[in-house]
């Protein structure tokens, strides 16, 4: 059994994050797993390597090493371009000369339990004489999944049963960059992870994940999706919210065994002041009792 953690490398890990990255080592070693870091650094304009090293730290800090060399995407292009292309060769690959904004504007069927941001369809059936114009046009297209509507029923771990429709999703940005959902389910495979716990706000993206491993022939991972944490006006947590990166926290005098202790204590494993190690939260770990609802922050945590 094999976990993973595969933040992207665009600034400080939170509290959420780190709380998702300790319910997933603690879960890959109370089995007795391996546990992985794989960094989701597709957008380079966005990542860096003094982000990686910092969330690195911030992990090591909590006592979480990968059990393996650390993966960068962005060192992995060519296996994304290659899985596009087994894509392409069944057919199911089309141009999208879309942007955000005639996506948005785009008036689409209310579709029940579509992932946030559906795309329409818009250029599904473009002539070839319209994609030679708009080429003309200066466009340049994105790659889109042609996913025939399918709708997929993902049995989760800690979610249960979530069932959703699957959208024409992006496989390659119009800028050549491969997007998130075929980057994470081609190193899911080729790094033989078997369980996916991460946060609930990809549970929505789950089904296009399975859709395409199904379609290249790839081995399914267990999903356990864990609930995130809110600030106190119920939003989900970010840095602006006050102290929330293991940085802001040493700057009040809050020491990484506290915070542990505080991550542990929200998942039922200890009380908010026992010091208790890693290895002992994982002898005491159990996904069953990870909470099934949000973790909310008050002012008085911040
Ligand atoms: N890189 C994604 C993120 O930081 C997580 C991907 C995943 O766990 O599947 O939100």
């Amino acid at each position: 059994m094999r976990g993973r953690f595969a933040p992207s490398p665009t600034g400080a890990l939170h509290l959420g994050n780190l709380r998702t990255a300790l319910v997933s080592w603690l879960h890959a070693r109370s089995a007795g797993g391996e546990w992985l870091v794989r960094m989701e650094d597709l957008d380079l304009v966005t990542a860096s390597p003094e982000h990686e090293a910092d969330q690195l730290a911030s992990l090591a800090a909590l006592g979480m090493h990968s059990d393996l060399p650390v993966v960068r995407q962005s060192e992995r292009f060519d296996r994304y371009r290659d899985a596009v292309a087994v894509l392409r060769d069944m057919d199911r690959v089309y141009e999208c000369f879309c942007t955000r904004r005639e996506i948005r504007e785009a008036a689409h069927a209310p579709h029940e339990h579509l992932p946030d941001g559906a795309y329409p369809g818009t250029c599904r059936h473009l002539s070839e004489h319209r994609r030679a114009a708009l080429r003309a046009d200066g466009r340049r297209p994105a790659l889109r999944l042609r996913a025939d509507g399918e709708r997929i029923t993902v049995h989760d771990l800690i979610a249960s049963e979530y069932e959703g429709g699957v959208d024409d999703v992006v496989l390659q940005r119009n800028d050549g960059v491969p997007a998130y959902n075929l980057a994470v389910v081609v190193d899911d495979a080729a790094q033989g992870i078997t369980h996916v716990v991460r946060g609930d706000d990809l549970l929505s993206s789950t089904p296009r994940q399975r859709l395409l491993q199904t379609l290249l022939g790839l081995p399914e991972p267990a999903y356990a999706h864990v609930p995130l944490v809110l600030a106190p006006d119920g939003s989900r947590l970010a840095k602006r919210h006050g102290a929330v990166t293991l940085a802001d926290l040493a700057a009040r005098g809050v020491e990484p065994a506290q915070v542990l202790a505080r991550l542990a204590a929200s998942l039922q494993l200890c009380a908010p002041d026992e010091r208790v190690s890693p290895d002992e939260l994982a002898a005491r770990f159990d996904l069953d009792a990870v909470p099934r609802t949000p973790w909310t922050l008050t002012d008085d945590d911040l």
